[in-house]
């Protein structure tokens, strides 16, 4: 990288002069970097803060050598490191703040220029309990967009409680060491000290407890808020679906509540950019889950964390039941939504996490330099993942079960062009390692011989499978994929069960959810007030 201070375009550079009108105080930054560690990323992170700071005269940043007075003094070792604030606060990037994480690092700037976290105010209220130390280490990684919603969570407790919590932002490629010590193959990864808390990104207010106890913490009661134990309707998920749902619900006059078993906004939350939902050209899919979370939640309780464990047919009504106790309702919303399909192969569950993977684009970057890695899968997901490693400069093999790949006709195309080698009717019986993926046992389907092939990593992309526990427990009528099954106003085949979005599979969209959430809604608002059954 010849000149350090062109680092980013001048479009993104207007972007950025634009949020920094919201900074007020000033904010020091210290960069650390030592020649011959980590060179290109020291270049990157040296030019973006140089960058950054000719925007604005809040950013104030100095440079210093690793080894130097300065960097002994703040006992920064590893190359490259930023200090933000570090007068005031403890907050420290290990590793250069590439891709997704220039968004939390603007995030975290501007936070600590204003002072202002993006904690709810229950949140708050939690940490005025936390009176012990606390180091959270948060592992990235530039390509995982679940990640800096877990460091700005990390960053505002920081700055809530800046005498007792420290933040450290680790990206793993930069820092394999530290990767491999903590078994952060799958990022975000948060620890408290040495102990896992969040492997995966955590609701917020689960976050915050989980930092108060300094270990995992479940679920969280709410604050405040009046919390009943029977609703008129109980929705279960909260994606776009379930939240639309709510809010028609409560508009027409039905106490409703959700629960949602993760984070609110479901897939979206985990989109990096959506550019068709209408009425936005563009926008973040967080950014514009937050939007419909903020909605909804102005008219139904929402309970994060909270999955639903049962549901029961009771006389006039249903009985559900949730690790907050029970609950009761007339009738029931399923908006689960759908997830990545498991390979169920032995070893899969325990090396989750440790070089096995459902999201390539978030764990493949630290197999970027030529690491051995299986693609499991034959549709677009799939090749799209492959290409994507192959471009890191991962070593990809694809293991497909089938003779022929399903997937676009140019995606073949591409995979073929690079010459990756593929295993034809072939199947994972094995996954298996120590703390991470070393090898794979592999079966000819055809033949039934089985072969052991290193691996160090396996990403699974082979569809996605509907979250049909409840509507099974219930013994709705499912589609052969497992699918609900309902009709054009979203009934299920039990009277006052409704299912949205992409639980009732077909067009699997945000526009569809929403759609189908508000749908749903109003047919159950029609069916209480007048059961078509009994007609
Ligand atoms: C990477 C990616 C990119 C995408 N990009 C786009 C795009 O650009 N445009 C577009 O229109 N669509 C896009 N989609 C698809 C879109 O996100 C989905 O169609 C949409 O989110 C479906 O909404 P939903 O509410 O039905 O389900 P989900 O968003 O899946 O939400 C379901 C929620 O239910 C929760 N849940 C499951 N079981 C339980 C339980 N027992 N109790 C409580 N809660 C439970 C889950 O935790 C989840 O949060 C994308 C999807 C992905 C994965």
């Amino acid at each position: 990288m010849e000149n350090k201070s062109e680092i980013i375009t001048d479009d993104v550079k207007k972007v950025l002069q634009d949020a920094f009108r919201q900074l007020r105080d000033t904010v020091v930054i210290e960069v650390y970097t030592k020649e011959g560690i980590n060179d290109m990323f020291n270049d990157f992170t040296v030019g973006l803060i140089k960058t950054m700071s000719e925007l604005t005269d809040k950013i104030q940043a100095t440079y210093y050598k690793i080894g130097d007075e300065q960097s002994k003094k703040r006992n920064v070792f590893r190359s490259p490191t930023l200090l933000i604030a570090p007068d005031k606060y403890n907050i420290r990037y290990t590793g250069a703040p590439a891709g997704e994480e220039g968004r939390s690092i603007v995030m975290a700037i501007i936070m600590v220029s204003t002072g202002q976290g993006i904690l709810t105010g229950d949140s708050k209220k939690r940490l005025q309990g936390l009176k012990e130390k606390r180091e959270i280490k948060v592992f990235v990684s530039p390509t995982c967009p679940y990640c800096p919603q877990q460091v700005l969570d990390a960053v505002s407790v920081a700055l809530e409680k800046k005498d007792l919590v420290s933040v450290e932002v680790i990206e793993i490629y930069e820092n394999k060491d530290l990767a491999e010590k903590y078994a952060a193959m799958s990022v975000p990864k948060t620890f408290v000290g040495e102990t896992l808390i969040a492997p995966g990104l955590k609701p917020e207010e689960v976050f915050v407890a989980s930092v108060i106890e300094g270990k995992p913490v479940e679920y969280v009661m709410p604050v405040g808020r009046e919390e009943l134990r029977e609703y008129d309707v109980v929705i279960l998920g909260g994606g776009p679906a379930g939240l639309t749902a709510a809010m028609y619900a409560e508009r027409s006059g039905l106490k409703s509540i959700v629960f949602e078993k993760a984070n609110i906004g479901g897939q979206i939350a985990i989109t990096p950019v959506v550019e068709n939902y209408p009425g936005f050209a563009a926008i973040a899919g967080k950014t514009l889950v937050d939007l419909m979370a903020k909605q909804a939640m102005e008219y139904a309780l929402v309970l994060q964390g909270v999955g639903v464990d049962d549901i029961k047919k009771l006389n006039g009504g249903f009985e559900i039941t949730t690790l907050r106790g029970t609950y009761k309702a007339k009738a029931i919303i399923i908006a689960t939504g759908a997830g990545s399909k498991k390979l169920n192969a032995r070893g899969e569950e325990k090396l989750a996490g440790r070089g096995i993977s459902y999201c390539a684009t978030c764990d493949g970057y630290l197999f970027k330099d030529g690491k051995n890695v299986i693609v499991v899968g034959g549709g677009n997901s799939a090749l799209t993942d492959a290409l994507y490693l192959d471009s890191l400069g991962a070593h990809v093999t694809i293991v497909h079960r089938k003779d022929a790949f399903r997937a676009e006709e140019r995606l073949q195309q591409a995979v073929f062009q690079r010459n990756m080698p593929v295993l034809w009717n072939s199947a994972i019986k094995e996954i298996s390692g120590g703390m991470v993926v070393e090898k794979i046992k592999i079966e000819d389907i055809k033949t039934g011989q089985t072969k052991d092939i290193k691996a160090d990593a396996v990403f699974i992309a082979i569809g996605y499978e509907p979250y049909n526990d409840i509507a099974k427990r219930l013994g709705l009528a499912l589609d052969e994929e497992g699918y609900i099954k309902v009709d054009g106003k979203m009934r299920t085949s039990m009277p006052l069960v409704y299912a949205a979005g992409d639980i009732t599979g077909g067009v699997k969209q945000i526009v569809t959810a929403v759609s189908q959430g508000a749908a749903a809604a109003l047919t159950a608002f029609e069916d209480i007030a007048n059961p078509y059954w009994k007609r």
